[in-house]
């Protein structure tokens, strides 16, 4: 294990200081010692750069290789891509890994969840390529390569291996899209036949989406095109208990970008009243890539002991605490429980 780590930290806009913030401070409190290198994406970087993804945050994300990143306001109408999009596929961080995890003490219908999405990152109608076709049509293109999804299929089996879990399901609607979703359920039944070790099926998207809500126990690691990954992982995430528990990583071959599955709530932006417990999930996902499995064992043990408590909880989990509040019981109980 390094003695410290380079990472590019990304604060975001919104409630996104405020929340890296909590994540920052408790890594230094579980004993990771991390050079934050910060840069700026989204509206302070259109102000001061001309450009919400200014160069040099793409350059340090590839030098440190590592990025820990708040959620960043899509202003509409800007004339900019979505960051968020846009890093996702400069980096060529193909996979979106969202686990959906039950946690005691989160109000929801499950208790006992324990799924992954990991979601196509590159293509799909997420390409962006669309444009109007006289002055009352306009037209989505909906890319799907054998090469995207064969990378994403093959890490989700990669993923399932090393994890211990049993069954991989391809999500799709190849019934309807048989070229595009029907290349990417052929390519996933090759990658899975090179996999015998572990399960596989298929579900249609829509069918999938009702037997989460009916019976999620049945299902373990879900892999899927990018627009249905975007849907079903917030479905999932309703399934534990809603956006504020659910955490997030882009991963790509050298670099991973850690970052919550919610947006930039502007709502509630510098009034210390966000859930900070998915960027805290993000960095226990980050801690692991890091190969800091301990310090992610401590930190994911303290969220729960928090949370199940109930007393130091922000206000989506029925507390009345505040960002740092929360925060500061999660270092507590971390440090009570060594
Ligand atoms: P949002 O996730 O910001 O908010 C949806 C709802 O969840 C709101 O009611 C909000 O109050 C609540 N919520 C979200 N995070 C919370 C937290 N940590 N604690 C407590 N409550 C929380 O979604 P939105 O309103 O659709 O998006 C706002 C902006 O964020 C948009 O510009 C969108 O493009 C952007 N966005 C960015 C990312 C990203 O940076 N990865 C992801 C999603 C949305």
């Amino acid at each position: 294990m390094a003695d410290f780590y380079q990472v590019t930290l990304i604060p975001g806009d919104g409630i996104g200081p405020e929340i890296t913030m909590a994540a920052c401070r408790v890594i230094d409190a579980a004993g990771v010692s991390i050079d934050w290198q910060e840069v700026v994406a989204g509206s302070e970087a259109l102000a001061e750069y001309g450009t919400p993804l200014p160069d040099h945050v793409l350059e340090s994300i590839r030098k440190t290789g590592v990025a820990l990143k708040g959620p960043v306001t899509t202003p509409v109408g800007s004339g900019f891509r979505s960051v968020n999009v846009s890093l996702r596929q400069l980096l060529d961080l193909y996979v979106n890994l969202r686990p959906a995890v039950s946690i005691p003490g989160v109000r929801s219908l499950y208790k006992d969840i324990d799924l992954v999405i990991v979601r196509e990152n590159t293509e799909d109608l997420y390409a962006g390529i669309e444009h109007m076709v006289g002055p009352d049509a306009a037209e989505s293109i909906k890319i799907i390569t054998r090469r995207a999804s064969e990378r994403v299929v093959k890490f989700a089996f990669d993923y399932a291996r090393r994890e211990g879990r049993k069954k991989v399901t391809a999500v799709h609607k190849a019934n309807i899209m048989k070229l595009s979703d029907g290349l990417f359920l052929e390519t996933a039944r090759a990658v899975a036949a090179a996999h015998g070790d572990i399960e596989f099926e298929d579900r249609i998207v829509d069918n999938m989406c009702m037997q989460l809500v009916q019976k999620p126990e049945l299902y373990d690691v879900l892999v899927m095109p990018n627009l249905y990954g975007d849907i079903v992982s917030d479905l999932c995430a309703g399934l534990v208990g809603g956006l504020g528990v659910a955490p997030g990583a882009n991963i790509g071959d050298e670099i991973a970008v850690f970052e919550p599955v919610h947006g930039s709530a502007p709502k509630y932006a510098g009034k210390n009243k966000a859930n900070p417990t998915a960027t805290i999930l993000s960095a226990v996902l980050m801690l692991r890539h890091l190969g800091e499995t301990s310090a992610a064992g401590r930190i994911l043990s303290a969220v729960r002991t928090v949370i199940g408590e109930g007393r130091q909880v922000t206000y989506d989990l029925g507390g009345g605490a505040g960002t740092a509040e929360m925060t500061d019981a999660i270092i507590k109980a971390m440090v009570n429980e060594q």
